[in-house]
């Protein structure tokens, strides 16, 4: 088997905004999770969970608190020289989940496209800047007459793909997909994630996918971690997370998506999570889940557990497995 190296390591991030001298939000509270070049990594949990936050440390719109972020072996989580500055701006790309607030209205889709070819100055020619632009929009599925409408001529869906080709056009090794489909019809999700699987395919890129909808992540990652009050609760090779889920949490959360098989579905008993994520202002100790746990013992509320490896792979933080 190939040995590579993973092209993203997270270790023990932390996220933290203080509010006052006496609060402070503890959005992401020491996670870790490795990522593998042409792998997708699902990243999942209610609104609340810290997902988004993540993803956003990662790509540095924040300031991390504390950890370590390593991207293509190069710490990223502090203070960056240029040249790492530089490889970051290219290398590593988001897409958001309301493209339309992202793209700017009064310019032309050559010109968003177009928009990191030209900060960056990667080209020799404008023909050569435009062929590389139409290109894009072949691979994402426009045609290059839709370079010169305006973001308000399409469709959402059509707006996500304008958005994926912005981040693809500077050649990136991850894009961190925050919950890039969720504002799109079940259809045209479908339609997204097939295109970015292909794009994968095609190009080995990796892809931090973001989500609180777990149907969409099972058909594009291939690991999962779920996410609860800033921690990482279960993470793991995404068929035995799906197949054979541990943590309570997991468990609920799956037995949300639908399941288009009537037989299995009936079968399969749904979890109602009763009550909201709680605040992640100084949160209690003890497990961060066990206000909402029917299987929570007294110990719940007194140590909050660790990640364990219950299988090759798959780690839960629940004291039901010792
Ligand atoms: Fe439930 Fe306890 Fe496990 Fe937390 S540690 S998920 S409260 S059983």
């Amino acid at each position: 088997m190939e040995n590579k190296e993973p092209i993203l390591v997270v270790k023990d991030l932390k996220q933290h905004f203080k509010i006052n001298r006496n609060f402070t939000v503890k959005a992401v509270d020491g996670i870790s999770f490795d990522i593998m070049p042409g792998e997708t990594y699902g990243l999942v949990g209610e609104s609340g969970s810290g997902k988004s936050t993540t993803g956003r440390s990662i790509i540095r719109l924040y300031k991390p608190t504390s950890g370590s972020i390593v991207f293509n072996g190069k710490e990223i989580g502090g203070k960056l020289n240029k040249e790492t500055s530089k490889e970051l701006h290219t290398k590593m790309q988001m897409i958001f989940q309301d493209p339309m607030a992202c793209l700017n209205p009064r310019k032309k889709v050559i010109d968003i496209i177009g928009q990191g070819l030209d900060i960056h100055k990667s080209y020799s020619s404008i023909e050569e800047r435009n062929e590389k632009i139409y290109e894009m929009l072949e691979l994402v599925g426009l045609s290059r007459e839709h370079a010169s409408r305006y973001p308000h001529q399409f469709s959402g869906g059509q707006r996500q793909r304008i958005g994926i080709a912005r981040a693809l056009i500077m050649n990136p090794d991850l894009i961190i997909a925050d919950e890039a489909i969720s504002a799109l019809d079940v259809s045209i999700q479908a339609q997204v994630v097939n295109l970015m699987k292909k794009i994968q395919k095609e190009t080995g890129i990796a892809y931090l996918f973001i989500a609180h909808d777990l149907s969409m992540v099972k058909h594009i990652s291939t690991h999962i971690g779920v996410m609860y009050l800033g921690q990482m609760v279960e993470k793991g090779p995404a068929d035995n997370v799906y197949m054979k889920p541990k943590h309570p949490y997991t468990k609920a959360l799956l037995s949300a998506v639908p399941i288009p098989d009537p037989k299995v579905a009936k079968a399969n008993k749904r979890i109602v999570l009763e009550g909201d994520i709680p605040s992640p202002i100084d949160p209690p100790p003890g497990c961060r889940f066990k206000g909402r746990c029917k299987e929570a013992m007294k110990i719940c509320s007194e140590v909050n557990p660790e990640l364990k490896e219950v299988e090759t792979g798959h780690f839960v933080a629940c004291h039901l497995y010792k």
